[in-house]
């Protein structure tokens, strides 16, 4: 019988729930109910049989958009939801849809509507918490490509990319540099200060639209060693991308877990928030940057809009030079498995 996966959360936990989509399909078919934008990161995974879209936020918002998923869900006869995303609507959907068997975490807002309870595993990342809806509490700690995310960029996302490479001189590795973040404070303020003390390298600024403004700046610091790639790629392209690159430095946001699905060691810069709370790199030779024996330190789970304290030390004093070794080190180490 077919297993459901809802998630309808951030692009980074859709990128997370890879592995669970992986071993499910191992025991049978997979259909997940995800977002418009989510549905983009997920095509071409061979673990899915179907995406079905949840424009929770457009078309099929509110109760009537939900009783019609339900209603679609209900005739295809699941042997379980794993509710990836935790909110009481998804709960809702799972039961509307009549599906008998409901997995999801013991912290969950849904979690009443549940019929089996994981345990959120706190100190674990957050790819082997979604494994464990599939594998459960019990299982013995997984090998890490087990829990390693994986995304399938497909043959246009390819050419996209080796047009958009096309624009970039020849020269030293590729060094991809995602500035951007939803949550302000997750936002590293030195990338430019990075790309200009790594003369021996060329720059792509991965992101949205959002953040073109920033990618602007960055490569007026270097004229001639930065592309700035930002708004002109789907989520797979810039994947693709991002895959390209010898190096790709990130914040604690949703370039990091891209870089994870295509195995391109990462430099991921903690600020308010911190790695264990289970979203740090996967990729292998990944590493995790922040500022240690800070007080405050982590202050939010997401990042706050501003620093509650005003001095921002938590970024403020991480300096590029310390990154840029980082990067140097991967660089000129032994090429990564
Ligand atoms: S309170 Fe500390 S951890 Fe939070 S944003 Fe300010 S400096 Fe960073």
């Amino acid at each position: 019988m077919p297993a459901l996966v809802i998630q309808t959360s951030f692009l980074g936990d859709t990128v997370l729930t890879t592995p669970l989509l992986a071993t499910l399909a191992e025991r049978g078919p997979v259909d997940v109910v995800v977002t418009p934008l989510g549905a983009s990161l997920l095509r071409g995974n061979p673990s899915v049989r179907t995406l079905i879209i949840y424009d929770k936020r457009g078309r099929d918002a509110g109760l009537t958009g939900l009783r019609r998923l339900a209603r679609h869900l209900r005739g295809a006869g699941y042997e379980a939801a794993y509710m990836a995303q935790g909110s009481l609507r998804s709960a809702v959907l799972a039961r509307a849809a009549r599906i008998a068997r409901r997995v999801g975490f013991d912290t969950s807002a849904g979690r009443a509507l549940y019929t089996e309870r994981v345990p959120y595993r706190r100190n674990a990342h957050h790819a082997e918490r979604l494994w464990r809806l599939a594998a459960g509490d019990a299982a013995p700690t997984p090998a890490p490509e087990v829990i390693r995310p994986r995304l399938y960029p497909a043959a246009d996302d390819r050419a996209a990319v080796d047009a958009l490479l096309r624009e970039l001189p020849p020269g030293g590795p590729i060094v991809g540099v995602a500035p951007g973040s939803i949550w302000g404070t997750k936002r590293w303020p030195y990338i430019a200060g990075l790309v200009a003390a790594l003369d021996e390298a060329r720059f792509v600024v991965i992101g949205s639209a959002e953040d073109t403004p920033q990618a602007e700046t960055i490569a007026s610091t270097a004229p001639g060693r930065v592309l700035d790639a930002t708004g002109r790629l789907s989520l797979l392209a810039s994947a693709e991308l991002i895959g390209r690159c010898a190096v790709l430095v990130a914040n604690d946001s949703a370039p990091t877990h891209l870089a994870s699905g295509v195995g391109t060691p990462t430099i991921t810069i903690f600020g308010p928030t911190v790695p264990a709370f289970g979203f740090g790199p996967l990729a292998p030779g990944s590493e995790s940057v922040g500022v240690e024996g800070l007080g405050c330190r982590p202050c939010h789970p997401h990042g706050p809009r501003e620093c509650p304290l005003g001095h921002f030390d938590c970024m403020r004093t991480l300096e590029p030079s310390r990154v840029a070794e980082r990067v140097r080190n991967l660089l000129s180490g032994p090429p990564v498995p």
